[in-house]
């Protein structure tokens, strides 16, 4: 079993810390909030009061942090951990970044002798929790297979879409169409409201033919329709909509950056900023669909 310094216990951070923790790994956590450590550690996770003691003597150290700033503030900028990592280690960044970041740590990293791989993660907070996430993977194959060891404890799709950066490139790409499903199943559900169908009957109706996908399916927005997802908990916990606009930014920098023409993700985008700007930004983003809604007198 390995040593692992695990850092950012959010909503995903925090399950997949568990997971490892229940797989018999030795797990020294951080995060620059209480009550998320307080939580893991509830769980049998060691917790440590900075980052630098977190990544003491580690085998891996992995983050879970909400975009590059503080992934690259982490390891190269104030908290500056990276001469703390012990040159066996493998440094594991499961964030959603740009590919152009990722590349930046893992160039910076080796410089100091240190392994890297970016693995950001599609799944969800259920995913998390469950251990099923898919993992995507860009770095070397030697380090694709030693990351195998932590990364198939948390999830059990893994992915090596191909050098550093890789990761990041397949999962924007995933998120971008994830979004564009979202408000396309939204605007769906709430014309059959709006004309008189029940949203339960009409999701099953769409799910056997050929409108079928995974938000209709797993993550259905319309609220009562599915239990245990955000819809049907006042869109709390999941994926919040400034992760999501985040992660449409860097769509359309990829894309600008590449030349392509992505028409629907940058309406996708469009529409999350208003509806980020409308106050909802700390909701999960299955929100949007309240954007479809009649007002309610
Ligand atoms: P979150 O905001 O719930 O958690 C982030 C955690 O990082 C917080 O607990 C915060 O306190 C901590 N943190 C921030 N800066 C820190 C620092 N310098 N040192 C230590 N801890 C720090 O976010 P999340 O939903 O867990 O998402 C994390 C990443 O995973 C994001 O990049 C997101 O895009 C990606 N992601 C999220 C989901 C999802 O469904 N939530 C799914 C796939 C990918």
């Amino acid at each position: 079993m390995a040593k692992v310094a695990f850092i950012g216990l959010g909503n995903m951070g925090g399950p997949m810390a568990v997971n490892l923790v229940k797989a018999g790994h030795q797990v020294t956590a951080f995060d620059l909030s209480v009550n998320a450590l307080a939580q893991v550690k509830a769980e049998g996770a060691a917790v440590a009061s900075s980052a630098a003691d977190a990544v003491a003597g580690a085998d891996f150290v992995i983050s879970m942090l909400p975009a590059a700033k503080h992934v690259l503030s982490l390891y190269l900028g104030e908290q500056g951990i990276a001469t703390h990592i012990d040159k066996k280690a493998l440094v594991i960044d499961c964030s959603t970044i740009d590919a152009d970041s990722a590349r930046k740590l893992g160039a910076a990293l080796a410089e100091q002798g240190l392994a890297f791989i970016d693995a950001p993660v599609s799944g969800g907070v259920g995913g998390a929790k469950a251990g099923t996430l898919t993992f995507i993977v860009g770095g070397s194959d030697a380090d694709f297979e030693r990351a195998k060891t932590v990364l198939s404890n948390m999830g059990k799709n893994l992915f090596h879409a191909g050098a550093v950066g890789a990761g990041q490139v397949a999962k924007i790409c995933n998120n971008m169409l994830l979004s564009i499903l979202m408000v396309g199943t939204s605007e769906a559900l709430q014309m059959g409201i709006d004309n008189g169908l029940d949203p339960k009957v009409l999701s099953e109706i769409m799910l056997k033919s050929s409108g079928r996908n995974w938000t209709l399916e797993l993550y259905n927005p319309c609220p009562d329709v599915l239990p245990n997802v955000p819809s049907s908990n006042g869109y709390q916990g999941g994926f919040m909509v400034d992760l999501m606009v985040k992660d449409l930014g860097l769509a359309l920098e990829a894309s600008l950056q590449s030349g392509s023409s992505t028409p629907l993700g940058a309406l996708a985008r469009s529409l999350y900023v208003a509806h980020q700007r409308a106050g909802n930004g700390k909701l999960d983003f299955s929100s949007i669909f309240t954007s479809f809604e009649k007002i309610k007198n």
